[in-house]
């Protein structure tokens, strides 16, 4: 019989193309979300599958899996924790709802794991290292964050999330695994997110200007959905425990970022200047050497593939998502 896992934020971006991967390589796919962020489009091409099942759960509450679908009792044998608001303007909305997730309900997974002898893999982030003092970042650096500022609320949950984890790696003996996972971006992003990549391909489409925060000198590193559940897949078989950041180390400016989707779009729009949110990280790229060493794994798709990808997708979205604001909770 294959082997289970158990997926968390499995409708959400990174939780759905994970849900791929892993039913492309024979697994039975246990997919868990409770739809706050995440939807149901971006897994309906798989609740036909004989080896996906969807349970609509809030982790942050009690976690049982019930027996298989096409087999008998509750095993399971992996477990990736995906389930996160992950933008800036989702975790702003819904607070209480990001703390828990990634403190109770890393909690609650670790739980299970323990109980199953399951290896459980969490989606840590580049969050943890604030607004860095260190470039680019290393995964020894212990990061710069303000934690009673508005980003507190994702950047704590997620130093918890790697605390918590290490702790039942140490004390309990349970397999676990640690992605400081950085920018990353492709198809089945939600348009209306907050992020910078949906935010100016999404203005690009409905024929606005390009809304560039602060000066747009700061700097992010992006990393295309296949490359990052490629290095996922890896570090969940490696047999090392300590984080591993994985991310794109091609760093750009947010200026130069959106003259870049203003020339891949062919949008007449211009750019225009908001104020920087606060607490908004200076520079972020990656340093992968460790992730070169311990898995032989660096992404492979530049910017200008990935960009193609993805514009390709929201071009294609129906007309009047584009001006829907969707937001389904605050
Ligand atoms: N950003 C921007 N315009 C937008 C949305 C975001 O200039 O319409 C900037 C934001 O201030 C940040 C960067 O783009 O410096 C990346 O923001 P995002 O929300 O994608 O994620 P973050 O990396 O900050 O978590």
């Amino acid at each position: 019989m294959s082997k289970r896992i158990l997926i968390t934020g499995a409708a959400g971006f990174l939780g759905s193309h994970l849900c791929d991967r892993f039913l492309k390589e024979g697994f039975y796919v246990t997919a868990m979300d409770n739809l706050i962020t995440g939807s149901l489009k971006n897994i309906e091409h798989l609740l036909q599958n004989e080896n996906f099942e969807f349970i609509p759960h809030d982790v942050s509450k009690f976690v049982e899996v019930p027996h298989r679908k096409t087999g008998h009792n509750g095993d399971v044998h992996y477990i990736l924790h995906f389930a996160s608001p992950a933008s800036p303007i989702d975790y702003l909305k819904i607070p209480i709802q990001t703390l828990k997730v990634g403190s109770l309900g890393t909690h609650n997974l670790l739980g299970l794991a323990k109980a199953k002898g399951a290896r459980m893999l969490i989606a840590s982030t580049s969050e943890v290292y604030g607004d860095p003092l260190v470039h680019p970042q290393t995964e020894e650096y212990w990061g710069n964050v303000n934690p009673v500022g508005p980003r507190g609320v994702y950047d704590e949950a997620k130093r918890f999330q790697e605390a918590m984890t290490m702790a039942y790696h140490r004390y309990h003996g349970v397999e676990t695994r640690i992605a400081r996972i950085f920018n990353t971006y492709g198809p089945r992003m939600r348009l209306n997110d907050g992020r910078v990549l949906p935010a100016f391909i999404g203005q690009a489409l409905r024929g606005e200007d390009l809304t560039v925060f602060g000066d747009g000198k700061q700097t992010r590193s992006f990393c295309f959905v296949d490359d990052l559940v490629e290095g996922i897949y890896k570090l969940l078989f490696s047999d090392y425990a300590e984080p591993v950041n994985l991310g794109n180390p091609d760093e750009i400016t947010i200026l130069e970022f959106a003259e870049e989707i203003i020339k891949l779009t062919g949008t007449k729009q211009k750019i225009i200047f908001k104020p920087l949110p606060q607490d908004d990280p200076k520079q972020r790229q990656p340093d992968i050497s460790l992730a070169k060493k311990v898995l032989r794994w660096e992404p492979k798709i530049s910017r200008q593939e990935g960009l193609k990808i993805t514009y390709d997708f929201f071009r294609k979205l129906p007309h009047e998502e584009l001006f829907k604001s969707e937001h389904r909770f605050g």
